[in-house]
């Protein structure tokens, strides 16, 4: 059986063996390929924007996990459009429906990106072009294979031209317009031809080749050659759609036998079947049995004394009888209490958590149901859900209670930070303690928790936002508490900060902590999220692009459970199992970036050698930008001139100067802003902007103008101030020069 399967990263164990397999292809099949840029693939996967282009790697196994080929592609989200980059199976296997799989996959995955076409490069089918009679057969075979889907090469512009006099087997560059008969715009295809050679050829054509050939493309709409092998009413260029990749379940099958009946224990076994009657019916979902897991992972994270308490007090209380802690000693640990209603107390904090014959087994089964899941992230799945209880995340190393006996989120963590750097991030109604104290030292785990304040909300005693980590966790826990009355927007902005530092942290995996409590009408809660809420926080955890476990915490309204999980999931699966956000946050965030407002000596020179490097500016204006630089250095803010430094690792890679209109009242003028080329696309210059508008802001000052030239090169200035909320107040004709107004661009702070 095939199985074609998209690899995210080369983090899990998983992912690298099916990359070694991939290489070794790449090795046999693909000659002329530098054994540097084989050994890249890895890199681009996890570091998609580098090459500044996303890199989609799907590869095709039999149930053994043989790679039985492959295809890359190279996604450019700016301009819209897919490239294959290469395409291939292992010797013996070109036959058997494996590249048609692939191709088929590729093009569902082209349509899904929204992008508008597909471009690919095919060694030419002529003997003018390849007088190598093997090498042309070969070129028939493959030329003809995508022509049954409708794709052909361009003619009639200049693709082929030789870069060097030797060149020789020049490729087409064939186009695939993914069945939407409409037809390739020369505006576009020249946006396209430009990305590929000057990203994918960067070393090897010379930008005068680069000019040379965009410009060939002069018929508009842009000709594809006329059918050679496949009569066009038998092009079949219909994308297929088939199942998405599915996310995996793991169900705690014996939570049942834990149920407490006392009433208001609203932590019961119809949880579960709410949101599995909920889920299952969509195909988005299977479900793996929990497989048995030593008791080492466990006390990884608890203390054995604290396991084996709770192993034997279950045990010993009478069945369908509930011991409830009602004492609670001073944890001190040469006097532990005799009795055993007391002892229960020492373990536990609160009076609601009771000893139960069940709550040990159930508990410890839902222990092996999370590693069972987090295993299957580390074969490279994407998203794995924990369906377990009880809960977890208010058990710390050696207490329970909150409903929850064994801390899953933080068992989980430990398996995972063997392997990468993990998140966890909270989002139950309440402060997931447990996990904020079993890791509150340390820094290869991040603790975010979003939360009711502590002031009003269980547990009470921790969760206030100036819990930040100690010693080496010092900036490694975070708490967002917040207030009673809490809406989905509110609530948002929220999520937004806690996956901010996620991003900042660099994580590899993501372990969501998932409480349905944060829900309209939620017994233990006082907030009003509504499915759509679930839905949109699903898809912003989802757009972070990491492998993602999801696990099972409170949440009590059983009507609206059901409706809420398969909510979150469907925004999570949407988000995640595309890769992640295309534009902004996640995937292009410039990580280990510093910003500043003092200058530094040298800062002159680094600036001058900034604004030179973006290759925009006259010698004029690069002087004009130093001298304000060595104006502030020298007059400090009296110089009127305020800057916004932007490091990465100890290198400036942008800037933004600003000040007062003098004359005025409330007016600022944003003189400068520049990004080096290396980081452009990421969003730095969005940054640096919003920066200037928060100093400005606070200053007390309303509007901000930018002065800039009408010339054609400064479209992209245009478009980037109008895309920020500037709009043009006004034009100068003539200003510069000659044809050359001046364009004022002006934002009024609210
Ligand atoms: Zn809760």
């Amino acid at each position: 059986m095939l199985r074609i399967r998209r690899i995210y990263d080369d983090i899990v164990p998983g992912n690298r063996e099916i990359l070694r397999q991939v290489r070794s292809i790449l090795r046999t099949r693909f000659s002329q390929i530098s054994a540097e840029e084989i050994e890249q693939i890895g890199e681009k996967l996890r570091n998609p924007f580098k090459q500044r282009f996303r890199c989609i790697l799907f590869v095709a196994e039999n149930l053994r996990r043989r790679v039985l080929g492959f295809a890359m592609l190279l996604h450019e989200p700016e301009i819209g459009f897919c490239y294959l980059d290469w395409i291939s199976t292992v010797r013996g296997f070109s036959g058997g429906g494996i590249g048609s799989a692939l191709y088929d996959r590729i093009r569902r995955e082209t349509v899904s990106l929204k992008a508008r076409g597909l471009f690919f490069e095919c060694l030419p089918d002529e003997y003018e072009g390849c007088p190598e009679e093997a090498l042309l057969k070969e070129n028939r075979a493959r030329l003809r294979f995508y022509e049954r889907y409708g794709a052909r090469p361009i003619v009639n512009t200049g693709y082929e031209l030789p870069i060097r006099p030797e060149d020789s087997c020049m490729p087409h560059l064939v186009f695939d317009g993914l069945d939407r008969g409409k037809p390739l715009r020369r505006r576009f295809a020249r946006q396209v031809v430009r990305a590929v050679l000057e990203r994918k050829y960067a070393d090897y054509c010379p930008a005068e080749y680069v000019e040379r050939v965009v410009r060939s493309f002069k018929d508009d709409p842009v000709h594809l050659r006329p059918h050679r092998y496949v009569k066009p009413e038998a092009v079949q260029a219909g994308v297929t759609t088939g199942p998405q990749e599915q996310i995996c379940i793991v169900i705690n099958e014996r939570h049942a036998i834990h149920h407490v009946h006392e009433r208001g224990y609203v932590e019961s076994p119809v949880r579960i079947r709410s949101i599995l009657d909920a889920l299952m019916p969509h195909g988005m979902f299977v479900d793996l049995p929990p497989r048995k897991f030593p008791d080492k992972h466990l006390l990884a994270v608890h203390a054995a004394e604290f396991v084996s308490y709770l192993r034997r007090a279950c045990q010993d209380v009478d069945e369908n009888k509930s011991l409830y802690p009602y004492v609670f000693p001073i944890r001190n640990k040469t006097r532990l209490p005799k009795e055993a209603s007391v002892l229960s107390g020492y373990y536990c904090i609160d009076t609601f958590t009771p000893i139960h014959r069940n709550a040990y087994p159930a508990a410890r089964r839902g222990v092996d149901c999370t590693l069972t899941a987090a295993g299957e992230l580390l074969d490279g799945r994407r998203i794995a859900y924990a369906l377990v209880r009880p809960p977890g995340h208010h058990a710390e190393r050696s207490a329970f209670g909150g409903f929850c006996y064994f801390n899953n989120c933080a068992v989980a963590a430990q398996f995972l930070s063997a392997y990468g750097r993990v998140a966890i991030l909270d989002i139950d109604y309440h402060h997931g303690n447990g996990q904020q104290q079993i890791f509150y030292q340390r820094n290869d785990v991040l603790t975010v928790s979003i939360h009711g304040h502590p002031s009003f909300a269980y547990p009470y005693f921790s969760g206030f936002a100036d819990e930040c980590g100690e010693g080496d966790g010092e900036g490694f826990n975070l708490n967002l508490p917040l207030p009673e009355a809490v809406d989905g927007n509110a609530y948002r902005k929220a999520l937004q900060r806690a996956l901010r530092r996620v991003v900042d942290f660099e994580a590899d995996f993501l372990v969501v902590a998932l409480g349905l409590d944060p829900a309209k009408g939620d017994p233990t809660g006082t907030w009003t999220l509504t499915g759509r809420d679930f839905q949109v926080n699903g898809r912003l955890i989802g757009d972070l692009g990491l492998s993602v476990l999801v696990i099972q915490e409170g949440g009590y309204r059983t009507r609206s459970l059901g409706p809420n999980a398969l909510a979150f999931f469907k925004g999570l699966a949407m988000a995640a199992l595309r890769g992640g956000d295309l534009h902004p946050s996640a995937a292009d965030t410039l990580h280990g970036l510093i910003l500043r407002f003092e200058l530094a000596p040298q800062d002159d020179e680094r600036i001058r050698s900034l604004v030179q490097i973006t290759g925009f500016f006259s010698e004029a204006e690069i002087m004009v930008a130093q001298e304000l630089a060595r104006e502030r250095m020298a007059k400090g803010p009296a110089s009127g001139y305020h800057f916004v430094m932007a490091e990465q690792y100890g290198r400036l890679v942008g800037y933004a100067c600003f000040g007062p209109i003098p004359g005025t009242a409330a007016s600022y003028d944003l003189y400068w802003i520049a990004v080096h080329p290396d980081v452009q696309g990421r969003r730095l210059g969005h940054r640096l902007i919003q920066e200037c508008e928060r100093l400005i802001g606070e200053s007390g000052a309303t509007r901000i103008y930018v002065e800039t030239s009408q010339r054609v090169q400064y479209a992209s200035t245009h478009a980037f101030y109008e895309n920020v909320g500037y709009h043009l107040e006004a034009v100068i004709e003539d200003f510069y020069a000659p044809g050359d107004g001046k364009a004022v661009y002006c934002k009024v702070l609210s």
